[in-house]
């Protein structure tokens, strides 16, 4: 049986490089990785700016009476330097002339429309100077890096609207099994309703992916030819098959993925919940036969295909966190290693693990709370520090 660990290096030599780059609007980048570091186009501010509503002076003008000239609105373009004995109504953001000095209006007390008394001397402190942020020239963002809404505005505000981005992997996903129903429908005897095509679209959107094609067949292995060949049609990048790919007489999976010209790599993974997982490759597809059992789906996609969506999209690797192990469920060693869901929280400043309760690899109730995985190695008790693998992006 293979290890976790040699999966995960079996994933990174199938996929050496990340998909290609694409360009792609701002407003759909969001937790895309960026692949060219971007440079401010200009200083950032690009020129002297007001960071107060008050008035413009002279540097040297001291405190007192000082005639007013007409206001001056943020939009409108710089304007002279006023001259000693007079001031500028100026605003927030105001474009200002170099070695300006300002005075917050708090500090003034109006005479008339012509005149305002200065109660403190003007200072430049209130001006935001051009290219105090950055020059023109300097990285703002690294490459690669998730993009976020903080580092999408940064971009807006460089004008850099269509980033390159790694291109999204194209995920297909075939359910199995002639039990199963769609959640929607009455369960009737020895049915149970399909959790797994609900649980890998929605994780295909925390983990970035463009899922291109989705189908659910029974046990049937001519259908399950007929369907994957469909699915193939559509050019996915990753083929996740869930059901099947135990060794039982109605689990195609491996010999159907044999049939259609798959090498497998991988038959067995020494990991629990998961043991039964295929990984196979065919040219630039690979494919990952995962337990139909949800526990084992979720906690195989966690640990392998999100290793091969990540590799894709050139998202630098995410190492496992260390978490105090705090007391809950009862954790049972394994001669595999096991990956137990928990509850991740910090108290006070440290980072906490707290095992759930699952009884079995169906189990799925844990998944109400459970936001990450605890390892426990194989053959060994679980220690503190715990190596986790959080379950949500973080
Ligand atoms: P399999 O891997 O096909 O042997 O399935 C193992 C167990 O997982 C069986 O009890 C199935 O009923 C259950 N199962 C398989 N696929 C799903 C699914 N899509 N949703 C919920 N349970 C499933
Ligand atoms: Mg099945």
């Amino acid at each position: 049986m293979t290890t976790v660990k040699q999966v995960l290096e079996r994933i990174d030599s199938l996929i050496p490089h990340p998909l290609e780059m694409e360009s792609i609007p701002l407003d759909q980048s969001l937790h895309r990785i960026l692949r060219e570091s971007s440079q401010a186009m200009e200083d950032q501010p690009p020129f002297h700016r007001s960071s107060i509503d008050g008035y413009l002076t002279h540097p040297d003008q001291p405190t007192g009476k000082v005639r007013l000239l007409s206001p001056h609105l943020p939009k409108a373009p710089t304007p002279v330097l006023p001259s000693l004995g007079t001031a500028l109504r100026i605003f927030t953001g105001s474009s200002l002339p170099s070695g300006a000095a300002l005075i917050m209006q708090e500090d003034v007390r109006i005479l008339s429309d012509h005149e305002v008394e200065l109660l403190k001397k003007p200072t430049s402190s209130l001006i935001r100077h051009q290219g105090s942020h950055a020059q023109k020239g300097d990285t703002l963002l690294h490459s690669p890096s998730r993009l976020e809404p903080g580092s999408l505005a940064l971009l807006a505000s460089i004008g850099i609207t269509e980033p390159k981005l790694s291109r999204l992997p194209r995920v297909a996903h075939l359910v199995t099994g002639a039990e199963l129903i769609d959640p929607s429908a009455l369960p009737q005897a020895g049915n149970i309703r399909d959790s797994n095509s609900t649980m890998i679209r929605s994780l295909l959107i925390s983990y970035p992916s463009n899922p291109v094609w989705h189908s659910r067949i029974g046990d049937d292995r001519i259908a399950f030819v007929q369907s994957l060949t469909e699915c193939l049609s559509y050019k996915p990048d990753l083929v996740l098959l869930s059901g099947g790919s135990s060794v039982g007489e109605h689990d195609h999976t491996g010999s159907v993925l044999k049939e259609l010209g798959f090498e497998i790599h991988v038959r067995q993974v020494a990991v629990r919940p998961g043991k039964p997982l295929i990984l196979a490759q065919k040219g630039k597809t690979l494919a990952f036969g995962l337990p139909g059992n949800p526990l084992s789906h979720f906690v195989c996609f966690h640990l392998f295909v999100r290793r091969a969506l990540d590799r894709w999209v050139n998202q630098p690797e995410r190492p496992f966190l260390l978490a105090e192990l705090a007391s809950g469920a009862e954790l049972k060693a394994d001669l595999r290693e096991t990956w137990w869901p928990c509850r991740l929280a910090t108290h006070n400043t440290t980072l906490k693990a707290t095992p759930l309760a699952w009884r079995d690899s169906s189990d799925l109730s844990c998944l109400a709370r459970a936001n990450a995985l605890l390892r426990i190695p194989a053959g060994q008790e679980a220690g503190s520090p715990v190596e986790v693998l959080p379950t949500m992006p973080w």
